[in-house]
């Protein structure tokens, strides 16, 4: 069985792949040359992460292929429905990188905080001439704790950051179209600590809460989850964070926010215009930034491609058994 990791995977999994008896390719093949590729190596799974598009063009162009993965969450690089439709498998692994997303918003909302992202523009270039100037500038950051985080989506990542600024002495309220839990278990230096947590209407949470966190796509019919409607409804000088989708949020209307003080400062790790964002938000001064790593580090690659080769043994030994 050929398998192809064309965004990469751990190497632990594949040295399990490899002992497994897979034959496994990690070189990168850019997007235009992949379905020679896939076809000329007669590869049977192909596994990607958001990088890869894995559209219907490919999935008509390649007959051989028998399962797609996706390690990590989201699946907007591949039409999945259409490939189920012909039969292929396809799979992700969502759990995987909750932690390391909930991580790299904290890192944001301290970063805003304490405006270190300014800090750091400007040190390399001016840190001997204006340190004075700016030490003033930068000193008037607020602490986290005690502040209200409203988080948007409470599944798996917004559970995580609840933990997370719970942890740091936040007040969390959520807003969920499906969920309805009241209280989570927090692990906390060794032990189970159950805290409660407390369910708002998304109008609620937007006027009460000092930093808000999105962990949701877009809605159904593709339009933001915040537009201009929303920004309107906050509080004055919130922080904002985005580790969600680029479309989750109205752009144009983020920008204004921040233009105009409503929105205080944002955190963004994804953006509409994936992988050319925008200069014009990314030029702004009260922006931390960085490029779609919400789920890269080294424990969720270990955990992704752990769970990918599980994926990929299981399916085997269904397809086997199914022929046997
Ligand atoms: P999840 O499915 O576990 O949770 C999403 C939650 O949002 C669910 O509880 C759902 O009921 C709720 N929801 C959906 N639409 C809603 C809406 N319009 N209003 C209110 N609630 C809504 O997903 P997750 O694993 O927590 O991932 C959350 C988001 O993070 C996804 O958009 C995913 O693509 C993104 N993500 C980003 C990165 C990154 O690298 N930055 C990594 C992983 C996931």
């Amino acid at each position: 069985m050929r398998v192809h990791a064309n965004d990469g995977i751990s190497a632990p999994a594949k040295e399990q792949l490899l002992t497994e008896g897979f034959t496994i390719t990690t070189d990168f093949v850019p997007q235009e040359e992949l379905i020679a590729y896939i076809n000329k190596e007669k590869v049977d799974a192909l596994l990607v992460r958001s990088a890869t598009k894995v559209r219907k063009d490919l999935i008509d162009a390649c007959p051989n292929l028998k399962f797609i993965a996706r390690g990590g969450v989201g699946m907007d690089n591949i039409d999945v429905t259409y490939a189920k439709g012909k039969g292929i498998r396809v799979v992700n692994t969502p759990a995987s990188s909750s932690i390391s997303v909930a991580e790299l918003v904290m890192a944001h909302l301290y970063s805003l905080t304490r405006d270190l992202c300014k800090a750091n523009r400007r040190m390399p270039s001016e840190g001997c001439t204006a340190f004075a100037e700016m030490k003033k500038e930068y000193g008037k950051g607020a602490e986290l704790r005690g502040k209200t985080l409203g988080i948007i989506g409470f599944g798996r990542i917004g559970k995580w950051v609840a933990r997370y600024a719970i942890g740091n002495g936040m007040k969390v309220v959520y807003a969920d179209n499906n969920a309805t839990v009241d209280h989570l278990e927090v692990p906390f230096n060794g032990e189970t600590v159950r805290v409660g947590v407390k369910m708002l209407s998304l109008e609620e949470l937007l006027a009460k809460s000092d930093a808000i966190t999105l962990h949701v796509p877009s809605k159904a019919d593709g339009t933001p989850v915040l537009g201009a409607d929303e920004f309107a409804k906050m509080k004055p000088g919130v922080i904002l964070v985005n580790t969600a989708r680029g479309n989750s949020i109205d752009e144009d209307a983020l920008i204004a926010a921040l233009k105009s003080g409503k929105v205080k400062s944002a955190g963004l790790d994804v953006y509409m215009n994936e992988p050319t964002p925008r200069a014009d938000i990314m030029s702004l001064q009260n922006v931390s930034l960085s490029p779609h790593i919400g789920a890269a580090t080294l424990e969720a690659q270990e955990r992704i491609g752990g769970e990918l080769a599980e994926l990929l043994m299981a399916w085997r030994e269904e397809v086997t058994v199914g022929r046997g």
